[in-house]
């Protein structure tokens, strides 16, 4: 089967017009990981810092390699503080709280 418009127009406000049959095309913004550098949907990547902010994605991988390759501080400028930080850390899953357990991680990573 062949789909062969006869008519088609587009407009400015994102209304497609197809043989009379009217669709809305919405625009969707996008924005790109500072970790992996694909592009992705605004919506599926979180947003670090003010003003124009960075963006990495959602999952362990892109937020430990951001911060280990301090893509945040380039993108921010230097901007980074630790409360972004400490709140990737959650999200990565990789935040320790309370005095026993991360004492028990560090002689865990010393190997003692
Ligand atoms: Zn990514």
């Amino acid at each position: 089967m062949t789909f062969a418009p006869k008519a088609a127009s587009m407009k400015g406000d994102g209304q497609l017009t197809i043989d009379n049959v009217q669709l809305t095309i919405k625009h969707v913004p996008q924005r790109m990981c500072v970790a992996c550098r694909e592009r992705a949907d605004k919506s599926e990547l979180i947003r670090i810092g003010e003003g124009r902010g960075a963006y990495v994605h959602d999952n362990p991988d892109c937020i430990i390699t951001a911060i280990k390759k301090q893509s945040f501080n380039r993108a921010l400028r230097g901007k980074m503080n630790i409360l972004n930080t400490i709140g990737l850390c959650k999200r990565a899953g990789k935040l320790i709280t309370g005095y026993d357990a991360v004492v028990a991680d560090i002689k865990k990573a010393a190997g003692v």
